[in-house]
């Protein structure tokens, strides 16, 4: 048994979605100045590897430090998806076995589009799936209008959570124990989340 850390780092200059807030840190104290070492932070809600919340999309919507912990603890299916080509469809999920699973994290190939509107749509109708992974920085493709598939999964009664910006190259495909905690920020529609995944060996 092993943890691997799903989580990328947060650093200055780091990738952020267009017109969201750059990550900044900067030295607030110092141990020679103060005796003490103490950073500031500037980041938006969505920077680096996070959870999106209903909120987000979703007007009334659940909050982010409302995610239920038992949707945050426990086993996850990780899904080898990088055969399925630029755009995830229903129909390579449909080949994956998924209806039991609650926990859904999806590895992809360079240059993914991420999930299709049809894809969010199978996965809300045809799985027990209320939380789901992607290791790209957005779960469909940065350039949709209007971002159908956030809708699709983060709009529906019970919505389903979803986890971006993950770093799954070190964890086999496989099921394995996840712990995904965002920060407990009060009324936001998403936060950073330190991602750990415990494999089986
Ligand atoms: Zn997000």
């Amino acid at each position: 048994m092993r943890y691997v850390d799903a989580t990328r780092p947060l650093v200055p200059g780091m990738f952020v979605h267009p017109g969201d807030p750059p990550f900044e840190t900067q030295p607030v104290a110092t141990l020679e100045r103060d005796g003490f070492a103490l950073r500031s932070l500037r980041l938006g809600t969505h920077t680096g590897t996070h959870l999106d919340a209903p909120a987000h999309f979703v007007a009334g919507g659940a909050t982010v430090d409302q995610a239920p912990l038992e949707l945050l603890l426990g086993p996850a299916r990780v899904v080898d998806a990088q055969a399925a080509g630029r755009e995830l469809d229903a129909a390579f999920l449909a080949a994956q076995q998924l209806e039991k699973v609650v926990r859904l994290l999806l590895r992809t190939a360079d240059g993914s589009r991420g999930l299709t509107c049809e894809a969010a749509e199978w996965l809300r109708r045809s799985t027990a799936v209320r939380l789901v992974g992607i290791d790209r920085p957005s779960i469909e493709a940065l350039d949709s209008p209007d971002c159908p598939v956030h809708r699709v999964l983060l709009g529906g009664e019970p919505a389903i959570w979803i986890l971006e910006g993950l770093d799954l190259d070190a964890v086999p495909s496989g099921e394995h124990e996840l712990c995904c905690l965002p920060l407990r920020l009060s009324g936001a529609d998403g936060a950073p989340v330190r991602v750990v995944l415990r494999v089986a060996e």
